[in-house]
C-alpha cells in the first residue's frame, strides 16, 4: 500500500471535479482502503480526492516556472464547471493574456448556484464503503469521459440562506454516512438504498400502548354517537345507556358498507384522469398512481342527486349511523389481517420502516408494508381519500335530512349549512388536489396497516361528521353576524391550510420552479432542501395551524351547550401536536444539522409565539 503523501492539516492544492482548476483546500483525513484524501475547501465544501487530485502548494509555481505557456493554455480553455470558487466569466487582465484566479471566500461562493451535497467516487460506487461528498449535477453533463466522479444531485438555488448559517451547511455526517450501503443510478437521480432496517424505535407506547389503543378507538367512535344521540349529550350523563344488540349490529349496513366500498373501487379503476408518479421510494422506484378521485366525486354526487331525484330517503344514514360504524370497523379490523397476512411475502425493501419491529401487534396497528398493491390497485393511496372522505360528505348529508325530517323544516339551518359547507370544501379540496397526498406522512412514511385503515374507513368518515350528527338532535340557531364570523375564521384557516400545503408540494415536485424562486431554503446533506421562509417559515407546521383553525370553525356552529362537539377540534390538536413531533423526530433523523438550522430559525411548531 503506498504511504500517505500528505498530513492531515496541510494546506494543499485540490482539483474541482469535472474540472482542470485546483483550489486550497485543507487535509482533514486519509482513508487507508480507499486511498481517498478528505480535503476541505475554502467555502466550506467537503470531498474526497484521489491522490493525483492533490498536489502540494507549490506546485502551481514550480510548474509555472517550468512552463508558462502550458498554463496559458489551461487558463484559456477552463471548464464551465462550476465550482466551489466559481465566481463569473474570467476576466483576461492583461495583453500577455495571464489571468488570475483567486479562490473565492464563503460570502462570494453563496452568491452563486452553490454546489449540492454529495459525490460518490465512481471507483467505490459498487463497494459497500461510499465515499461521500459534494458535488453539483450541472457539472455531471460537463464530466469528460475521464471524470472519476459522478454527480448526485441537484443544484442549490441562489436565495440560499446561508449567511444565517455558520456551518458548513451541506455536509453529510459520518454518522448518516452508516445509513448508506448502496448507492445507484436511475432516471438520473440517486437514490440511496437502505437495507430493510427493524424498527428500533417504537412509538404510540411501543406494543402495549398499541394494544390499547386498537381497543380504545373502537369503543370512542361507538360512544361519541351514542352520546350524541342522546337528547342530554352532556359529560354529566355519561356513560349513555347500553345499546342493544339491534342497536350495534345489521347486515344490510354491512351490505350498504361494502357496496360503498366496491363502488368507490370501480370509480378508482375508471380509466380517467392523469397518472402520475409518487416520489422515489428507498429502493429508488417510484410507483404510479391514478389521479382521478374528484372525478370519482363528481360521479357519486351525480349518482346521489338520481338517488333524491328518485325518493331515496337519504335520512336512514342517520338512523343507521352506529351500524354502519360498527360495519366499518368491522371491515377494517378485516382489511387490516390481510395487509399483515400479505405482507410477509413482500420484499424487504418494499416495507415501512416504522412497521417492522418483529412485534406482532406493533406492526399490525403501524403496518408492515410501504405501499401494498393488488396489480396496479394501491390499497393505501386509496382508502386514504376515497370511501372515507367521500362517505363523511354523505354521512353529514344524511344527517342535514334527517335534521329537516326531525325537526320539521323546510330547509336545513343555518349551523348545519356551514357545518355541511365547510366540511365539503375541505373534502372537495383534499380530493382537487389529490397529488398532494403523495408528499404526506401517510404515503411516504407509514406502512398501511390497522392505524391507517381504521383512521381511513372509521374514523374519518364517522367521527369527522359529528358535528351534523349532533345537531340533529341538538338545534342550534345563529345569527347572521355569528355566522359571518365563523365563516370568516373558516377562511382564514383554509387560506393558511391550502397555501403552506401547496406551496410545500410544489416545492418536493419541483424545487426549481421559478414561482417558487423567492423562497429561502436550507440545503440538507439528505439532498433535499427545506423551506425557509412563506408559510414554512411563519411555524415548522403552517398546515397543522390552518387545518386547526378550520376545525374550530367547524365546531362554533354546534354552540356552546355540549362539549362533544368540540370533540374533533380537542382531538385534532392532540393528534397534530403529536404527529408533528413524530414529523419531528423523522426529519431530524433525515437531516440532521440542517433541521436544527431550521428549528433555530423557525422557532415555533404550530402556534405562533405559543408553541
Ligand atoms: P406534512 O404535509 O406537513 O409533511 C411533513 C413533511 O413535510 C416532513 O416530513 C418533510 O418531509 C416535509 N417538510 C417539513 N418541513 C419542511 C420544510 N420546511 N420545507 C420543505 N419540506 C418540509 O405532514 P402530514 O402528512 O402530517 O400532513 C399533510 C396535511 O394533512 C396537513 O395539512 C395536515 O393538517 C393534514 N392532515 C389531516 C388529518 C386529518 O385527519 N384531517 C390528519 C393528518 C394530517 P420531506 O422533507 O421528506 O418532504
Amino acid at each position: 500500500m503506498p504511504a500517505k503523501t500528505f498530513s492531515d492539516g496541510e494546506m494543499v492544492m485540490g482539483r474541482w471535479p469535472g474540472s482542470n482548476l485546483y483550489y486550497e483546500v485543507q487535509v482533514t483525513g486519509y482513508n487507508k482502503s480507499t486511498q481517498l484524501y478528505a480535503v476541505k475547501y475554502k467555502d466550506g465544501t467537503e470531498l474526497d480526492l484521489k491522490e493525483s487530485d492533490v498536489k502540494p502548494l507549490n506546485y502551481f509555481r514550480m510548474r509555472k516556472a517550468h512552463s508558462r505557456s502550458s498554463s496559458r493554455q489551461r487558463s484559456r480553455s477552463r471548464s464551465r464547471s462550476r465550482s466551489p470558487a466559481r465566481t463569473q466569466a474570467p476576466k483576461r487582465s492583461n495583453s500577455r493574456g495571464r489571468e488570475t484566479k483567486k479562490p473565492m471566500q464563503k460570502e462570494e461562493v453563496q452568491k452563486e448556484d452553490v454546489p449540492a451535497l454529495k459525490f460518490v467516487h465512481q471507483e467505490n460506487s459498487t463497494s459497500s464503503k461510499p465515499t461521500s461528498v459534494i458535488n453539483y449535477k450541472e457539472a455531471e453533463e460537463e464530466n469528460s469521459a475521464k471524470n472519476t466522479y459522478r454527480i448526485v444531485e441537484h443544484k442549490i438555488r441562489k436565495e440560499i440562506v446561508t449567511d444565517q448559517l455558520d456551518l458548513p451547511y451541506n455536509l453529510r455526517t459520518k454518522k448518516q454516512e452508516k445509513n448508506v450501503v448502496e448507492l445507484e443510478t436511475k432516471d438520473d437521480h440517486l437514490y440511496i438504498k437502505k437495507q430493510a432496517v427493524q424498527t428500533q424505535e417504537r412509538e404510540f407506547g411501543g406494543r402495549i400502548g398499541v394494544f390499547f389503543i386498537m381497543f380504545l378507538l373502537p369503543f370512542t367512535v361507538i360512544l361519541l354517537l351514542l352520546m350524541c344521540a342522546e337528547d342530554d349529550a352532556s359529560i354529566q350523563s355519561f356513560p349513555p345507556p347500553v345499546p342493544t344488540l339491534q342497536m350495534l349490529w345489521s347486515s344490510n349496513a354491512l351490505g350498504v358498507f361494502v357496496l360503498w366500498f366496491l363502488f368507490q373501487a370501480l370509480l378508482y379503476l375508471l380509466p380517467i384522469g392523469k397518472v402520475v408518479e409518487g416520489v422515489p421510494l428507498a429502493n429508488g422506484k417510484k410507483l404510479k398512481y391514478r389521479i382521478n378521485a374528484f372525478y370519482a366525486f363528481v360521479l357519486c354526487a351525480a349518482a346521489l342527486g338520481a338517488a333524491l331525484y328518485n325518493e331515496v330517503n337519504l335520512s336512514y344514514i342517520y338512523s343507521s349511523q352506529l351500524q354502519l360504524a360498527i360495519s366499518a370497523i368491522l371491515f377494517s379490523v378485516l382489511l387490516s389481517i390481510y395487509l399483515y397476512v400479505r405482507s410477509w411475502r413482500v420484499p424487504a425493501d418494499e416495507l415501512a420502516e416504522g412497521g417492522n419491529s418483529g412485534s406482532f401487534i406493533y406492526d399490525f396497528f403501524i403496518g408492515r408494508e410501504l405501499n401494498p398493491r393488488i396489480r396496479n390497485f394501491d390499497l393505501k393511496f386509496f382508502c386514504e381519500l376515497r370511501p372515507g372522505l367521500m362517505g363523511w360528505v354523505v354521512i353529514n348529508l344524511g344527517s342535514l335530512f334527517a335534521e329537516m325530517e326531525m325537526q320539521g323544516r323546510e330547509a336545513p339551518s343555518l349551523a348545519m349549512i356551514l357545518v355541511n359547507s365547510f366540511q365539503l370544501l375541505y373534502v372537495i379540496d383534499a380530493l382537487w388536489n389529490e397529488t398532494a397526498i403523495l408528499t404526506t406522512m401517510d404515503i411516504v412514511h407509514d406502512g398501511f396497516g390497522f392505524m391507517l385503515t381504521f383512521g381511513d374507513l372509521v374514523w374519518v368518515p364517522f367521527v369527522y361528521s359529528l358535528q351534523a350528527f349532533y345537531l340533529v338532535n341538538h338545534p342550534n340557531e345563529l345569527s347572521w353576524p355569528v355566522a359571518l364570523a365563523i365563516i370568516a375564521l373558516n377562511t382564514v384557516g383554509y387560506i393558511i391550510f391550502r397555501g403552506a400545503n401547496s406551496q410545500k408540494n410544489a416545492f418536493r415536485r419541483n424545487p426549481h420552479d421559478p414561482k417558487l424562486a423567492h423562497l429561502n431554503i436550507i440545503p440538507t446533506a439528505a439532498g433535499k432542501s427545506l423551506i425557509v421562509s412563506g408559510w414554512w417559515g411563519f411555524v415548522r407546521h403552517p398546515n397543522y395551524l390552518g387545518d386547526l383553525i378550520m376545525a374550530l370553525a367547524w365546531s362554533l356552529p354546534c354552540g356552546f351547550n355540549h362539549i362533544i362537539p368540540y370533540f374533533y377540534v380537542i382531538y385534532f390538536t392532540c393528534l397534530l401536536i403529536h404527529r408533528e413531533a413524530r414529523d419531528e423526530r423523522q426529519c431530524r433523523k433525515k437531516y440532521g444539522v440542517a433541521w436544527n438550522k431550521y428549528c433555530q430559525q423557525v422557532r415555533y411548531r404550530i402556534f405562533p409565539y405559543i408553541y
